[in-house]
């Protein structure tokens, strides 16, 4: 059997997440030199504005109790209320919620969204705890969040780790305390209690109109192109199923146990159905297609790779053996800056995260409107509106790579900074 070593695990998790927030800053100072910005804001734009560190006792099945730490840190709120997703994952830590906050600020300009970034995590593994120990812990983290997240303040949503339930719970125990329902303090809400329909696909949802916005531009389509895709949790698995629903061949997927190809396509709802099942793709490869490694998907013969599971998965190890022309980063931070430069050298086009997947925290906007007027869209409403932001995201970013002759990352940088520094110049310095 192959082995499935990510090649994420060479480094120690702490190791690797100061190089994640290592990664942020290599990425933001590279744009910021090139613009020619004040120096005065670099730093004032690259520092997180509040972190706070908690600690969540909660009670365990077994009568023990566990104290599990927790973050929410708020990056930067010159563009409005902070807005960014909590992680539950074994190698959370400080400095990679600092880096997946300071990303959202970006993302959330880049599409236009009135906020700024934040990103919240808890150290945990989530798929050890049962459903009363998620519940305990998420109540508890949202508790001890309180003073700093609200409607207007700060609104969180799903990450890797936690889904609709969990928000869920969050929103239940912020509306018991603040004594009324408070539908807007938390977006990825089920759909009947406030939440938008089209919210759990829209990450996915947005990659694939992003991808099918590239390939128009080549006098392409997405009918025939073979997807490789890493991850096959919420991102991943919807990005496939909405590609595939548009004639493209999914030939490999992977999550954290397995991975997966076949030269034959795989079938992304079966595929997802197994998921929900049994909560890995450990054991899919029967009767599916060949088992391969991790490593091996990352190389996998294919046109397009969706890098959807964790930061840093595509390194400078890997880079120089990718075979797909087109990288679509579902995931926030999955490719280091020397796997980038890699990756530009050898001609791949890379859509980078704070293009590619800002779809979920935009339909995570259009159910906090939604939310805020206790009135709700239709599918149809939340798919176009989707559409338009995410193509007019991309015709930006491809102007400004054309004019700037530049790449699509350093062109959606460009432009998200400029928005920020330019939110930031204008109400100037408190007091
Ligand atoms: P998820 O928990 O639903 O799924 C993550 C998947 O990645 C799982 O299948 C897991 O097994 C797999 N995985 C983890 N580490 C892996 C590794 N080293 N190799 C292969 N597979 C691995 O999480 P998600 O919500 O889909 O988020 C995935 C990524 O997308 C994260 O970087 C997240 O920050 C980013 N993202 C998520 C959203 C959203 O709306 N959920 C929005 C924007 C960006």
């Amino acid at each position: 059997m192959a082995t499935n070593q990510a090649n994420t695990n060479r480094l120690h998790p702490e190791e690797q997440h100061s190089k994640f927030w290592q990664n942020a800053h290599t990425y933001f100072n590279r744009v910021y030199d090139q613009m020619g910005l004040d120096p005065t804001w670099r730093q004032y734009l690259s520092s997180p504005k509040r972190i706070l560190t908690v600690s969540c006792p909660v009670r365990m099945d077994d009568g023990s109790i566990n104290v599990f730490t927790g973050y929410r840190v708020q990056h930067n709120n010159a563009r409005g209320p902070f807005k960014g997703g909590i992680r539950y994952d074994a190698s959370v830590d400080r400095d990679e919620v600092m880096a997946l906050a300071m990303i959202q600020t970006f993302k959330n300009a880049l599409v236009e969204l009135p906020y700024g970034g934040a990103k919240g995590g808890v150290v945990c593994t989530p798929k050890n705890l049962s459903m009363a120990e998620k519940e305990g812990l998420t109540r508890r983290y949202t508790s001890e969040i309180m003073p700093i997240i609200g409607p207007n303040q700060d609104i969180p949503a799903p990450d890797a780790g936690t889904d609709a339930q969990t928000m869920a719970w969050l929103l239940d125990t912020y509306s018991m305390m603040v004594g009324h329902q408070e539908l807007g303090v938390v977006t990825g809400k089920p759909v009947s209690i406030g939440g938008s329909v089209g919210r759990e696909e829209a990450t996915g949802r947005g990659v694939m109109n992003v991808l099918r916005a590239f390939l128009k531009t080549k006098g392409k389509t997405l009918d025939g192109l073979r997807i490789a895709v890493q991850g096959f949790g919420n991102v991943g698995s919807w990005a496939a199923k909405l590609l595939r629903d548009r004639g493209a061949k999914i030939v490999a997927i992977s999550d954290r146990d397995c991975a997966v190809r076949n030269d034959g396509g795989i079938d992304a709802d079966d595929a997802m159905a197994y998921v929900k099942k049994h909560r890995t793709l450990a054991g899919y490869s029967r009767g599916n297609g060949d088992e391969i490694s991790n490593q091996q998907l990352l190389m996998t013969d294919c046109d397009v790779l969706i890098p959807a599971a964790m930061e840093n998965t595509l390194d400078a190890e890997v880079a120089p053996h990718v075979k797909a022309r087109i990288v679509a980063e579902g995931a926030n931070g999955p490719t280091t800056p020397a796997a980038d430069e890699i990756l530009r050298e050898n001609g791949v086009t890379l859509l980078p995260d704070i293009l590619a997947n800002a779809g979920g925290v935009t339909v995570s906007y259009f159910e906090w409107v939604q939310g805020l007027q206790n009135f709700f869209w239709s599918k149809k409403e939340v798919d176009d509106e989707l559409q338009k932001i995410m193509e007019k995201a991309f015709a930006e970013v491809n102007a400004k790579a054309d004019a700037a002759d530049c790449d699509y990352r350093t062109a959606a940088y460009t432009i998200a900074i400029d928005r920020v520094n330019e939110a930031c110049r204008l109400k100037g310095l408190f007091p």
